[in-house]
């Protein structure tokens, strides 16, 4: 199967973007899945054909690509090379153009190693107070078998001369993309590591220690650094059978008797740090909200209240003293 963009779309590399746009509409329609239900091989076509003019129908991308086809380490040509290189069509693609959406000119393919992301869950007063996390994390380190090289007999790549990038285009208009030849390391490999494949790293399990700082909310996203790469840490905070919290306030509620929201009380309620007495007085309605100041959060200097919800439990399945004693309540008038 060609890996040649313009076979692909049955051009020549000298068409012009008219040329090439009626190309790609008469046989998208021909082999669109709506005119080939159940027809997966037309849908592969269908597919490959857009993958070939997203790359032709667009004069940048376009540029780059007969740059690289006339370079001679073209990466689609259907000579059989490529056994051991790239499969897939869209696969060649991510590699010239970048993937994942971001920007696909922006600089080497490897810009990213190093850096890595997890994320783990924490408790929530472990959030609101801040405190020390011990978890242990699947991250990229250095290959042990090949100390990171990828395997060896390590050549500057002849087709970037090491850069990992290759410039296309001239002068102001040059646009810079990572080097297909190399996977934008800079180099190529004679004899691959077994252990990575290549790659230089792999995934190992490592034993980390977090500081997290008070009042961290969900989706904060720690900074930190692992055996010499950067680790993006973004948190999950877990919920609280308890307490919930909004900004620097922690909001909770405490259940009281009938009797208790009449009469009054004295309570204890749960606070990020223990126990605390609670007055309720005399009166109190039901989703009163009384207020603890300054035992909230504190963040950036600033910490915020606990905020209580009163929430008064009326009496089911009275016995026949309690039930009297409420008929006297109710002759009253209360
Ligand atoms: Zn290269
Ligand atoms: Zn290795």
């Amino acid at each position: 199967m060609t890996k040649d963009l313009y076979e692909i779309l049955g051009v020549s590399e000298k068409s012009t973007p008219d040329e090439l746009r009626k190309a790609y509409r008469t046989l998208a329609k021909k082999n669109h899945p709506d005119a080939n239900p159940d027809n997966p091989a037309a849908e592969e076509r269908f597919k490959r054909i857009s993958d070939a003019y997203d790359i032709l129908g667009n004069p940048e991308k376009r540029e780059q690509y007969d740059l690289m086809r006339k370079s001679g380490h073209n990466p689609f040509s259907g000579d059989g090379g490529g056994a051991e290189g790239f499969g897939d069509l869209s696969d060649i693609l991510r590699s010239m153009f970048g993937g994942g959406g971001g920007n696909p000119f922006d600089g080497r393919a490897s810009a990213s190693r190093g850096t890595s992301q997890v994320e783990i869950e924490i408790p929530f007063v472990t959030a609101a107070k801040g405190g020390t996390v011990q978890r242990s994390l699947r991250l990229p380190v250095a290959c042990r078998k090949c100390n990171g090289a990828g395997g060896s007999g390590r050549e500057t790549c002849a087709s970037c001369g090491g850069a990992g990038r290759i410039s296309s285009g001239q002068g102001f208009f040059s646009t810079m993309h990572p080097c297909a030849n190399c996977g934008g390391r800079g180099y190529t490999l004679k004899k691959r590591c077994s252990t990575c494949g290549g790659a230089g790293e792999i995934q190992s399990r490592e034993k980390v220690s977090l500081r997290i700082p008070s009042g961290a909310s969900d989706g904060t996203t720690l900074r930190t650094s692992i055996g010499g790469n950067t680790v993006l840490v973004r948190l999950r905070v877990k919920n609280d059978r308890f307490f919930s919290r909004k900004g620097r306030d922690i909001l909770c509620s405490v259940t009281v008797t009938a009797a208790q929201a009449v009469l009054g009380a004295s309570l204890m309620v749960r606070t990020l740090d223990g126990k605390v007495k609670l007055k309720i007085k005399p009166g109190t309605q039901p989703g009163t909200v009384l207020r603890m100041r300054g035992k909230g959060v504190t963040h950036n200097g600033v910490t915020g209240d606990l905020l209580v919800t009163v929430v008064v439990k009326l009496p089911v399945n009275l016995t026949d003293d309690q039930h009297s004693l409420w008929i006297k309540v109710k002759e009253t008038g209360s």
